[in-house]
């Protein structure tokens, strides 16, 4: 490793900590100390993509193969703090950084073939400008760069949604069913699509997502996201 004085002066000064635990970073770690990512709770669903849980719930919602997420949500646990961290706590980073972890498992498990293009869920423009970036578009670009692909933000969120948080399945699908509309079609035909969320509940809006961009005829839909539960 290369010595960085001036960084390293800067970490004494002013040393950036981890965002779970609030440890205090070693100059070579990225936003998780080695602790916090010792223990994220980490799925298999990379080894059963097509047959799973998360599958079953989109199963008949929208035409998709393979359903995989990178942790496992449960409530006031380790996912649900990141989740609020990348959402509302302005680290898009961490976002950042956790997709391109999961895009290095992906790799090494023989997922470096399987897609053409990442597609982020748009927020919508207004969100998005108060938020200052889409945590979505994060995780896709930091997978993309591990897994050598292009991130292309296809997708447009037409309208504003209200949040999902408090609706029951059948809500969920009609508040979001048909915000969103293709802003590239041409680049989706024969595309090996992985649409990419943050997180997935009931799986609405990703098969919203799927629906909006099947009617270009892709070869084929995927979704990943960086946090599902049961
Ligand atoms: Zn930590």
């Amino acid at each position: 490793m290369r010595f960085n004085y001036w960084q390293d002066f800067m970490s004494l000064v002013f040393p950036e900590t981890c965002c779970i635990c609030k440890r205090s970073l070693f100059p070579f770690e990225n936003q998780l100390c080695r602790f916090c990512i010792a223990r994220l709770p980490r799925t298999d669903y990379h080894l059963l993509p097509e047959d799973n849980d998360l599958k079953n719930k989109v199963l008949g919602l929208a035409p998709v193969s393979k359903v995989i997420s990178y942790l496992r949500f449960s409530k006031n646990g380790m996912s649900q703090k990141i989740l609020h961290h990348i959402k509302y706590k302005n680290k898009p980073f961490l976002a950042r950084r956790l997709g391109y972890m999961y895009g290095d498992l992906l790799n090494e498990h023989g997922y470096d073939n399987c897609w053409d293009a990442l597609v982020p869920v748009p927020l919508h423009a207004k969100k998005r400008k108060a938020r200052g970036y889409n945590q979505s578009e994060e995780l896709a670009l930091g997978m993309a760069e591990s897994l050598a692909l292009p991130c292309r933000s296809l997708l447009i969120r037409e309208i504003p949604t209200q949040s999902q948080t408090n609706k029951n399945r059948k809500e969920r699908w009609e508040n979001v069913s048909d915000v969103f509309t293709v802003s590239l079609p041409k680049q989706v035909l024969d595309q090996r699509l992985l649409i990419v969320d943050d997180v997935m509940t009931t799986g609405a809006t990703l098969a919203a997502c799927a629906l909006a961009i099947q009617q270009y005829e892709p070869e084929s839909i995927d979704f990943a996201v960086l946090a599902a539960g049961k």
